[in-house]
């Protein structure tokens, strides 16, 4: 990874995401770039002002919303530099809601984001994204049995986020390591500490 792309990478690590789902899980939805559909993360008890808010239940349903306020889904960059400024650990003002792959892939990689705040600099966006997908990744690797999710099915999911990240650095003008995201090296339980897969299943 080129120095520079996050410039206090790490700021916060990143401990507990609660996720919630209603009953009806679908593993199906592809990873194909558009907005995350049916998912939201939703504001615990704040005073968290400095999150852009919208209902969650105009984005989350069967989880018996009414009332809650969420991040808005516009608000992901805000959020990203307000937790940095304000140091807010993410976990103490937010909880995800999803109900398919496809927005749990997203609100992992954004909770990546919430805990590496750095500029996007103009050129290096599909790196730093990058670094949000493989993050994303691996949780969903080392949780799959809990997702549940199937190691094909992850694999598919993997080959997906492969031809998203190619697309960014090809809009960047960048060329692209697809050994970034090789399997072998996304799984490989020697690329995690044993500090962080403790992390990642809490
Ligand atoms: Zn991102």
């Amino acid at each position: 990874m080129p120095e520079g792309i996050f410039d206090a990478f790490g700021w916060c690590d990143s401990d507990v995401l609660e996720w919630r789902c209603p009953g009806s899980w679908d593993d199906a939805t592809p990873i194909d770039g558009s907005d995350p559909a049916r998912m939201v993360f939703v504001l615990r008890h704040g005073p968290f002002d400095f999150l852009p808010g919208e209902l969650a239940a105009v984005h989350a349903f069967g989880l018996g919303l009414t009332v809650e306020q969420a991040l808005a889904p516009w608000g992901i960059d805000a959020a990203t530099d307000g937790f940095h400024a304000h140091r807010v650990r993410p976990g103490d003002a937010l909880w995800l809601a999803a109900d398919n792959l496809n927005a749990l892939f997203w609100g992992l990689h954004d909770w990546a984001h919430f805990h590496n705040h750095g500029p996007f600099e103009p050129h290096q966006r599909a790196w730093t994204e990058v670094q949000c997908d493989v993050s994303a990744l691996v949780w969903l690797w080392i949780n799959r049995r809990d997702v549940p999710l199937s190691e094909p099915d992850w694999e598919r999911l993997r080959r997906q986020v492969v031809r998203l990240s190619r697309k960014r650095f090809e809009g960047d003008g960048a060329s692209f390591d697809e050994s970034l995201l090789d399997a072998a090296r996304l799984t490989s339980r020697h690329t995690l500490s044993g500090e962080r897969e403790r992390t990642a299943r809490s």
